[in-house]
């Protein structure tokens, strides 16, 4: 059975990022890519605003080269899943799919850090992954300033469409706000500053039935109280939620409310009383990417309500294994 120090899970940029520290630190770290390797980028094109690429660089592009910055270091990547963990006793235990079943665990750890991801929730309509990067987006940061001049859709009524509809203003030429139902659900405060911009219109009790195009989109199929409607459109915003991808640890660690990993930098109600328990006689939280078990950390979407960016998940991803290797330390 494999013994490792520290054992990263998850393939995005917030694993790669702590693959690189931990390599570095001399630590041979074991990650193990999943079944969606390299997380939520492959599904993108152009990535514009990660530094250090002033001509942008694709999505795949950038994590293939991240998974080799790793592996130059000595970060052993598996293309395995892990389906199991047990993080009751030291070291813990992990158990790929294929070894699911088995007495023995796949691999132990010493330390593990979770960088498992999130997954924007989709329509489920036709044409929406058809068309994903090519008109359809889930992340108004990183794409709005594609659509100058352009007519764009938002489909949502929480404070994630209010963002991206905000976002999308300073580029498109217009922006229709499609919304299953008659009101918004999103703060007074987002509601008011999207439904007083001349560039918006709502679109109440809309769903969105299809989303059509050649090489790119080009039309909505709307329904609205039972009418059909095609409207044309350059651009479909898909912002209806996310989803943490936490199920693997959800009876194993603290999750808050939405199912996101709860650490001592989560910027949510757990996440304070969990950065308060760790308080310091100095004032300082110690181990802030640690998860509620000690010696777990977490790092990137699977922690993180509020950015959800490639770049706060590599950040996350260093602090997470800057974390481990003194945590480790701290324990000889
Ligand atoms: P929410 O779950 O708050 O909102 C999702 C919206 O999408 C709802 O209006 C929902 O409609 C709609 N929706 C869900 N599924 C479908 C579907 N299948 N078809 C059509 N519409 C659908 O998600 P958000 O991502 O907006 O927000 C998540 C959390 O993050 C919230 O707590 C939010 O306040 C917070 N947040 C805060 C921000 C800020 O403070 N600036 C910015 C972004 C997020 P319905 O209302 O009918 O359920």
């Amino acid at each position: 059975m494999e013994h490792t120090k520290i054992a990263i899970i998850g393939s995005g940029p917030a694993g790669y990022t702590a693959g690189i520290y931990a390599a570095r630190a001399d630590m041979h770290p074991t990650l193990f890519a999943g079944e969606q390797a390299g997380g939520q980028l492959m599904w993108t094109t152009d990535v514009e605003n990660f530094p250090g690429f002033p001509e942008g660089i694709l999505g795949p592009q950038l994590m293939d080269t991240m998974r080799k910055q790793a592996e130059r270091f000595g970060t052993t990547v598996h293309a395995k899943n892990i389906a199991k963990v047990d993080f009751s006793a030291r070291p813990f235990k992990l158990w790929s799919s294929a070894d699911k079943d088995a007495a023995e665990p796949t691999l132990v750890a010493d330390a593990v850090i979770l960088s498992l991801g999130a997954q924007s929730i989709m329509l489920g309509v036709p044409g929406e992954t058809e068309f994903m990067g090519r008109g359809v987006s889930t992340c108004a940061v990183c794409d709005a300033a594609f659509y100058r001049g352009k007519r764009t859709y938002v489909i949502g009524g929480g404070d994630s469409a209010m963002e991206d509809t905000l976002a999308l203003t300073k580029f498109a030429d217009s922006v229709g706000v499609a919304h299953r139902r008659d009101a918004f659900k999103a703060s007074k405060i987002m509601q008011e500053r999207v439904l007083k911009n001349a560039k918006v219109t709502p679109l109440w009790n809309t769903v969105v039935k299809e989303i059509r195009g050649d090489d790119v989109v080009k039309e909505i199929v709307v329904e609205t109280d039972g009418k059909e409607e095609i409207l044309p459109a350059d651009g479909v915003f898909i912002a209806i939620g996310h989803k943490p991808m936490s199920e693997l640890v959800a009876q194993t660690v603290a999750l808050d409310e939405h199912g996101y990993i709860v650490t001592r930098q989560s910027v949510t109600k757990q996440g304070v009383e969990h950065a308060q328990a760790a308080l310091s006689d100095a004032g300082i939280v110690a181990f802030p990417s640690m998860t509620s078990v000690e010696g777990v950390f977490a790092a990137g979407d699977c922690v993180d309500i509020r950015y959800k960016q490639a770049i706060t998940a590599a950040g996350q991803g260093c602090s997470a294994a800057l974390d481990a290797e003194r945590w480790l330390e701290s324990q000889e």
